[in-house]
């Protein structure tokens, strides 16, 4: 995927994005310093960063401990690579999850400052639910009730707080 080469204006906020290279990653990621912290991330360019194991201290920093302008998350935005209307999507499926703005005709997706942050968090948060699961497996193997609690736990973190037998 070819990253973007023009300048792009914020689709939150208006201001002029600042592009920054990812080294690691081999791309730009594009950064609202200057106005609201969103970042624009190309087509699959998320994929490379989303999970918590994944490098993303590029981006992170450039937002770490800054205070940004405050805007509308619900308002709708245009692509500011290809001028379509963008759609709100649910990245995750947390209790609370993380509503990004996607072009599906592009493939950009635009993160208010905060949101990058957060899907990690819960990506995060969903390992150490899984790796409990697994232990529940490994070391209390209960037959078909062991497993269906294993899927239910993976599936519904609600879950996790129930108590498994000792
Ligand atoms: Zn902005
Ligand atoms: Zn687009």
């Amino acid at each position: 995927m070819k990253d973007t080469e023009k300048t792009l204006i914020c689709p939150a906020c208006g201001k002029e994005m600042k592009k920054v290279w990812f080294e690691e990653k081999g791309f730009f990621a594009d950064i609202c310093t200057d106005g609201c912290g969103g970042v624009w991330l190309d087509n699959r360019e998320l994929d490379k960063i989303d999970e918590s194991d994944e490098n993303a201290d590029v981006i992170l920093d450039a937002l770490n401990e800054k205070t940004f302008e405050p805007v509308d998350k619900t308002k709708e935005r245009i692509c500011p690579v290809c001028g379509a209307k963008m759609v709100k999507n649910k990245y995750t499926d947390d209790v609370v999850p993380v509503e990004i703005d996607a072009c599906y005709s592009c493939g950009g997706k635009f993160l208010d400052n905060d949101e990058l942050a957060l899907i990690r968090k819960q990506y995060e948060e969903e390992q150490d639910l899984v790796d409990d699961a697994l232990k529940v497996r490994k070391y209390k193997p209960k037959g078909h009730t062991g497993i269906v609690r294993l899927f239910q736990a993976m599936s519904n973190k609600a879950l996790m707080h129930t108590e498994y037998d000792e």
